[in-house]
């Protein structure tokens, strides 16, 4: 036992800093020879990589060269690559060790990167030796990049942007960590059977992942249940103590993350649950080996799965396990880290940032809080000010539905004490209010912490509020709603500078110049060198070439050879044939309600009828359309289960309807994910994002699109509202009623008989009428119009979406003035670099200071 406790003891500390320099003062003159020799870098040429390849065929396969296949290939290249990455990942790591600057900590229950390998390849300028490197081995880069599984630790938009920051905090060479769970399963596969979403599990690491670097020493207890014990200290104190309960380990498994131009290369440690190390013997002497290890296995459960829900709660207590799990270990983390250096604890915040994505890690303000109080021994007052240094808060929904919220009876059996803490911050912060606020009990009760139902619940948002200095909103319409509605309260009390807007961003390295490359070259021939790869606003010295007659040729040459690609694609995986020559409509985005892909399918309908009614004659001047939809659907999620199911059907029907020739095909891709989302951006001509106004708080994939040359077809809502002021009232086509109207509207549909617009009524019957198969798979669907009252105001919106629809049709039919729209949208792009967000960040929220990578 002595011998364990020893161990877990060192493993959990690590040597500081000084000890390890100690450690090597002490290495004879030999000694330290050998490790400058041998500690040269890994050359990056097409030599070395080739050199590098065989051997790590040879070693780390145990192949020979006769039986390597693309996917061998594809992990002797990540192989090699990773050795370069991990080189600049321990020199940016022991820089910022001994520089010791303020670091910001990035808290995301997701990270959905998606493949790894050819972002590492561009981001350290090694794609086009590697490249040759591995043809002249006998394989094509293509072939080898295709071999990866996406790392899908994410449902969509909120856990992208993650990952996206991620990359632009390492380009811009600022001291940052991720903290996250490397989830066993990530977001399931989807597959379609007769036109219903199946969901599959993704055990994404069957096969070695070569993008991780266990740290099995790196491992921490983390404890659930117990009781809390009261105790008087040696000054009299009254104190707690959180004692008992079970406990696991977290385990560290660090992703490295390469900057664009630049050495530095920073961290995302992902924790794993695995049994603690210690047995409880007694029980195996007693016989009772089964249920020991039985009861060891749960602890890898808690890792296990990625909740699979987008905007929506689900209060499972295992979802609790997870939040807390990684909370925990993250602030050890971080605390060991800290008292590396002689520091007081008021100087935390000095050198410690912590962001919330989203109110997922809102329990670290409680633990941090813990640990300042119970272990370390500061008074209240002086651990809650250093906590709300420390946090800022990042609100991405106003959807009533994706609130968090933990039932008290729920917290207070897994976390009695951090259950108790809760109730102390509740109390000491509606003691402020009420001081502010004297006898109003209204205030009280909208404000508080703790929602007052049987059983009480804690309101996550809530306390992320009071916990945190800063708390933004993702868009500046979004940031506006949140001070407006559902905080408008917290604002009366602790005034507006508390809340303010970060309008999202997206990483132009992955989402242009690795997704598009074609568009890339060009856009680098224009501008005469890549400069805008890292200064996205150089993007607007394009606007002069939309005027060239040659530049606007090679550009739609190059939206064509994308569409081509696309359509190959299209044709694999679902044997429908689209016709490039096609105007490529797409909506890619989770399947939600308030996303409205139900509205597009019931268009699609409408059109589909537009077209059957036609002359010859008329028929002549219709441009021909693809329309593209995919995305995953909570398996939970009925209704939008159903759209998926209903778009299939409509499918089915238009494109084996030959009097419709190639005017309208319809396509669902299976199975949505950010490899796909890099094949259908860049091919679009018209993407839709088209929430109910003030639903969607941001979007990214609307900022994706636009940067490829495809225009926007969308509500006045979230970052289109953004987009729409940098490119221009003719580079974008809007429509609908606009935010401030969306109470009135349900009102109505609520309280009065609000008659169907009359295109929707027919495009409805059509679907009763069993032209889309069974009609009675639908009836939930429709009836969310009717019984529902319409809460998403389709009907509303309906009859200027047709509108919108038709003015895009013309514009399609002169190609070469949509073409210069197109190079206007990228063009005018710049401001949605997740560059500009994660700078206004780390100047406005963390006072973080880049530490520039040695060269
Ligand atoms: C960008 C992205 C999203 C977010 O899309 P929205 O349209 O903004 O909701 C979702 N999933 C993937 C794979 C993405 O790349």
């Amino acid at each position: 036992m002595a011998e364990t406790e020893k161990h877990h003891k060192r493993t959990f500390t690590g040597f500081a800093h000084h000890d390890l320099k100690k450690e090597k003062a002490k290495w004879s003159k030999e000694t330290l020879a050998i490790w400058e020799k041998y500690g040269c870098e890994e050359s990056v040429d097409k030599e070395s990589f080739q050199k590098s390849f065989v051997r790590h065929v040879n070693t780390t396969l145990a192949r020979s060269s006769l039986n390597v296949d693309n996917f061998s290939a594809y992990q002797a290249t990540a192989h090699t690559v990773r050795d370069r990455l991990i080189e600049r990942w321990n020199a940016t790591q022991q820089a910022h060790t001994l520089k010791d600057p303020k670091r910001v900590y990035y808290f995301s229950l997701e990270f959905l990167l998606g493949r790894s390998l050819d972002n590492a390849l561009l981001n350290l300028g090694l794609k086009e030796q590697f490249g040759e490197g591995v043809k002249e081995l006998g394989f094509r880069m293509e072939d080898v990049l295709e071999q990866e599984v996406d790392a899908a630790l994410g449902n969509g938009g909120l856990g992208r942007l993650a990952a996206c920051y991620m990359d632009s905090l390492a380009t811009l060479d600022y001291p940052a960590w991720g903290y996250g769970l490397r989830y066993t399963y990530g977001i399931f596969q989807q597959r379609l059977k007769d036109g219903f979403q199946m969901e599959l599990p993704d055990y994404w690491l069957n096969f070695d992942n070569p993008w991780e670097l266990p740290r099995l020493d790196i491992a921490i207890e983390v404890r659930f249940g117990g009781y809390v014990s009261k105790y008087t200290d040696e000054n009299g104190r009254t104190r707690h103590r959180w004692e008992g309960g079970d406990g696991v380990q977290a385990v560290a498994y660090d992703v490295p993350i390469p900057g664009y131009g630049t050495k530095n290369c920073i961290n995302i440690r992902l924790w794993s649950s695995k049994p603690k190390r210690q047995f409880d013997l007694s029980r195996f002497n007693a016989g009772e080996y089964e249920q020991a290890v039985n009861e060891q296995m749960k602890a890898e459960n808690i890792t296990a799965v990625l909740y699979p829900n987008d905007n929506h709660m689900v209060g499972k207590e295992l979802r609790l396990k997870q939040q807390f799990f990684w909370v925990y270990a993250s602030l050890a983390d971080i605390i060991r880290r800290f008292k590396k250096t002689d520091r007081a604890w008021d100087q935390f915040p000095e050198k410690v940032a912590i962001q919330l994505n989203d109110t997922h890690p809102t329990l670290a303000i409680v633990e941090l809080q813990r640990i300042l109080v119970d272990q370390e021994g500061l008074d209240w007052d002086d651990a809650w000010d250093i906590v709300t240094r420390t946090f800022a808060f990042t609100n991405h929904t106003v959807l009533p539905e994706a609130m968090e919220k933990w039932h008290v009876p729920m917290v207070e059996y897994l976390l009695p004490r951090h259950m108790q803490i809760i109730f102390d911050i509740n109390l000491f912060f509606l003691q402020k209010v009420e001081k502010q606020f004297p006898n109003d009990r209204d205030i009280l009760a909208k404000l508080s912490i703790i929602e007052e139902a049987t059983p009480q619940s804690v309101r996550m948002a809530h306390l992320a509020i009071v916990g945190s200095h800063r708390v933004n909103g993702v868009a500046a319409l979004h940031s506006n709603l949140i001070k407006t509605t559902i905080f408008k309260d917290f604002v009366k009390f602790y005034g507006p500078k508390k809340f303010e807007n970060k309008t999202n961003g997206i990483t132009p390295r992955r989402w242009l110049h690795q997704a598009n490359p074609k568009l890339s070259n060009l856009i680098t021939e224009a501008l005469g060198d890549k400069k805008w790869l890292k200064d996205l606003s150089l993007l607007k010295n394009l606007e002069p070439h939309a005027k060239s007659k040659d530049y606007r040729r090679r550009w739609k040459a190059v939206k064509h050879s994308n569409k081509v690609r696309l359509a190959e694609y299209i044709k694999a995986k679902t044997g429908i044939d689209a016709n490039p020559n096609s105007l490529f409509d797409v909506q890619v985005k989770r399947i939600h309600e308030y996303k409205r892909q139900f509205m597009n399918i019931l268009g699609v309908i409408h059109r589909y009828h537009y077209l059957k009614s036609l002359t010859p004659e008329e028929r002549r001047d219709i441009v021909p359309r693809v329309v593209i939809f995919g995305g995953k659907a909570a398996p939970g999620y009925h209704i939008a289960k159903l759209v998926i199911k209903l778009i299939n059907s409509v499918s089915a029907t238009v494109n084996a309807d030959e009097s419709i020739e190639d005017l309208l095909k319809v396509v669902f891709i299976p199975d949505y994910n950010v490899s796909l989302a890099e094949i259908i951006i860049p091919a679009s001509d018209i993407s839709q994002h088209i929430s109910t106004a003030g639903t969607e708080a941001s979007g990214t994939s609307n900022m994706k699109f636009v940067l490829n040359g495809g225009l926007i077809l969308g509500t006045v809502d979230g970052a289109n509202i953004e987009i729409n002021e940098e490119i221009g009232d003719d580079n974008i086509f809007l429509f609908g009623h606009l935010a401030d109207r969306v109470d009135d509207l349900r009102h109505a549909h609520r309280y009065r008989n609000v008659p169907m617009d009359p295109d929707l009524q027919s495009v409805i019957t059509s679907i009763e009428t069993g032209n889309f198969g069974d009609s009675r798979i639908f009836a939930p669907l429709i009836n969310t119009l009717t019984f529902g009252k319409d809460y998403y105001l389709l009907s509303d919106d309906f009859g200027s979406y047709l509108d919108a629809q038709k003015l895009v049709d013309e514009a399609y039919k002169d190609e070469d003035e949509w073409c210069k729209k197109s190079i206007l949208c990228t063009a005018r792009m710049g401001f949605f670099s997740s560059d500009r967000a994660i700078r206004e960040y780390a100047d406005q929220i963390w006072d973080l200071k880049p530490v520039p990578a040695k060269a």
